[in-house]
């Protein structure tokens, strides 16, 4: 995929309102064929370069701020961003933290508990994992068979995946994921330690927690859509989270954002259990920017790549 200039970005800032940028790695450089073939992970050169051309262009905020504008303490500045990052990923601290903590430039980090205590992978890193280790293959989709024959057919059929599996509240990702790794006979992987996969551990969450700059929140335990869930499994899918953070490493779960972030991966229900254990801000995944008056649970970001 082309990646889009820096500027892109900072076109994206506007005078009266906010624009939360949207990222999950970085990393030191790219060497995979077919993996994070969507920029997920970007490189640590590219990352900079963005950071400065926000910087250059407005004026960066933490969501504590953003918190407190939409409680009417405070104004936004012109061309307000904030810079929020998923999934707990390890390189967020090792690569991505310290280019922050230079520009001191406020962020906050999501992370997926259960990934933090596992070093665990989602769903969709295990297919993109299997699909590396396996050039030509098939895959059994809910929807019919695929093959692929190259990289170019592997991504092809990885757009197929992400779309049909994220669309099926029926479809249980992970389960699906072990099937794609069975098909293809890889052994089954829940984690590992390359770049796009390595996740925080609980010592490098208090280190990163501990800098003032940076706030740490919730996204889940398991990384499951929580609008797909039953009242019981959503009320303990948050709560795990919770107590985790809590114990683990003494945060409250102020901040928060709903994976996949998609317009049917949150509703009112969603919105209420997430305030019931004390989130005040949860941004979505669906592009746009923010102009005041704030819905702290309705939040658009955008997402760098
Ligand atoms: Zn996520």
């Amino acid at each position: 995929m082309t990646e889009p200039e820096p500027q892109t970005y900072a076109s994206r800032l506007a005078a009266d309102a906010l624009t939360i940028f949207l990222f999950h790695g970085v990393v030191e450089r790219h060497v995979h064929k077919i993996r994070n073939y969507t920029r997920k992970h970007i490189a640590a050169r590219r990352f900079a370069s963005i950071l400065e051309a926000l910087t250059a262009a407005g004026t960066a905020v933490s969501l504590d701020d953003v918190i407190k504008i939409a409680a009417g303490k405070g104004r936004l500045p012109a061309n307000a961003f904030a810079i929020t990052f998923d999934d707990g990923f390890r390189n967020n601290f090792t690569v991505a933290a310290p280019i922050l903590e230079a520009r001191q430039i406020p962020a906050t980090f999501y992370l997926t508990t259960g990934f933090v205590e596992h070093n665990g992978m989602s769903w969709i890193d295990r297919i993109e994992y299997a699909i590396e280790c396996v050039p030509q293959g098939r895959v059994a989709l809910p929807v019919g068979e695929r093959d692929y024959r190259d990289a170019e057919g592997a991504r092809v059929l990885l757009e197929e995946i992400r779309t049909v599996v994220k669309a099926d509240p029926g479809i249980d990702a992970d389960r699906f994921a072990s099937e794609v790794q069975h098909g293809l006979g890889v052994p089954e992987t829940h984690g590992s330690n390359d770049p796009l996969d390595q996740k925080l551990n609980w010592a490098e969450v208090r280190a990163l927690a501990a800098e003032g700059l940076f706030h740490v929140g919730g996204h889940s335990h398991r990384h499951v859509n929580l609008a797909f869930l039953d009242a019981a499994s959503l009320a303990r899918e948050i709560e795990t989270s919770r107590t985790l953070l809590a114990e683990r490493a003494g945060l409250s779960c102020r901040h928060y954002s709903y994976p996949e972030g998609t317009p049917n991966a949150y509703s009112d229900t969603v919105i209420a259990a997430l305030k019931g254990i004390g989130v005040q801000c949860c941004p979505t995944a669906e592009d746009g920017i923010n102009p005041p008056p704030f819905d702290l649970f309705r939040l658009k970001r955008v997402m760098v790549v």
